[in-house]
């Protein structure tokens, strides 16, 4: 790192994650916040987006939309923050004021929502310059670590809000969540938080399912051939099904096993990315009393979450298996793309 330079992880062509010097980036709205990374995160997203399944993302951009950060510097806008603070930064950056922002959907904000490392450039280098700082940082806490806390980037209010708040988690119900990842898992944390009766986990994945047992799952099935998983879950909920079923995957074949598993008068929340189309079995489901919800996250509860983590009610430390510094990202990517292998969760790139 020079006065001028900075490196940073370039999106640099399909399957090409790459460590380069960058400029340093300085202030160009007086709403702007300029930020020194502290923690980074790699998110699924990133890998799609590396596989060239995200349109809106060129080549040249700097990834990562995740991570706390101390303030470097603010424009004379910013009202909420100031250098030296320790703060998360959201994965949804948020003007706060247009019509979307004010019906709590900043992640379709005009001037805002899923930028970083997007459309514009990302986390996953030194510095970082933060659109609407107001609106898209939060003031770290000091009840929980900085490695939990890089979860309320996007881990956890994803999982929050698109799974358990969209499928309308209740006291007493069953909830089933397909895919096992940072996503799933945080789903079945936060889900707690309304005292199901039933979580129940699916994953190809053993070793997943052991550890999603041993963070609270009440059930786990390691999905794969042989393994009928609609008999499965039918025979933990008396033939019923699911009353939410989560999908945490994003793709055709588990979306329609929710369909399968989803009771009646049930509710499929969808957290997963989906880059293709999905059939909808309207000829089974029409007469079910059913709901499917969509959603991108939109970080309205993050206040929330953030109180949750610093008092110890959501305990969400050991979804970090492997750490690493930012100068080994490379590397990191590699573990990470091949998460099961590694039998990687969670990987925290440190600064
Ligand atoms: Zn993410
Ligand atoms: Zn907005």
């Amino acid at each position: 790192m020079s006065d001028t330079t900075m490196k940073a992880l370039v999106f640099a062509g399909k399957g090409q994650p790459m460590l380069q010097d960058r400029p340093k980036p300085t202030i160009i709205e007086s709403t702007d916040a300029i930020v020194r990374m502290v923690k980074t995160t790699i998110c699924g997203s990133d890998l799609h987006i590396l596989k060239g399944h995200v349109s809106t993302c060129d080549t040249g951009r700097i990834l990562g939309h995740e991570g706390v950060a101390v303030v470097q510097s603010v424009g004379d806008g910013v009202t909420r923050f100031k250098p030296g603070d320790n703060v998360i930064v959201s994965s949804v950056t948020s003007c706060s004021s247009c019509d979307h922002c004010r019906k709590e959907m900043p992640s379709l904000c005009v001037d805002g929502g899923w930028t970083l490392g997007n459309t514009i450039d990302g986390t996953q280098a030194e510095f970082v310059r933060i659109p609407h700082a107001d609106g898209s940082l939060h003031l770290m806490v000091e009840g929980a670590t900085a490695e939990e806390q890089v979860m309320i980037s996007d881990a956890l209010p994803t999982a929050f809000e698109c799974g358990v708040l969209s499928g309308k988690v209740a006291p007493g119900c069953s909830v089933a969540i397909i895919g096992c990842g940072p996503v799933g898992l945080s789903a079945m944390v936060t889900a707690q938080l309304y005292s199901p009766s039933q979580v129940i986990m699916v994953s190809r994945n053993s070793n997943r399912i052991a550890l999603a047992k041993s963070m609270g799952a009440t059930h786990g099935i390691v999905s794969g051939e042989g393994v009928d998983v609609v008999a499965a879950v039918k025979e933990l909920t008396n033939g019923k099904g699911a009353d939410t079923v989560i999908e945490a995957v994003g793709v055709p074949a588990t979306f329609e096993l929710c369909q399968e598993l989803v009771a009646p008068g049930g509710t499929i929340a969808n957290m997963g990315v989906h880059g293709c189309k999905v059939d909808l079995h309207l000829e089974i489901l029409w007469d079910k009393n059913i709901t499917i919800t969509t959603r991108l996250v939109d970080t309205t509860t993050v206040p929330m979450l953030i109180k949750l983590l610093g008092s110890g009610q959501i305990k969400i430390g050991d979804l970090v298996t492997h750490r690493y510094n930012f100068a080994e990202i490379e590397e990191a990517y590699t573990t990470f793309g091949a998460a099961a292998e590694h039998k990687a969760m969670k990987v925290v790139l440190n600064f």
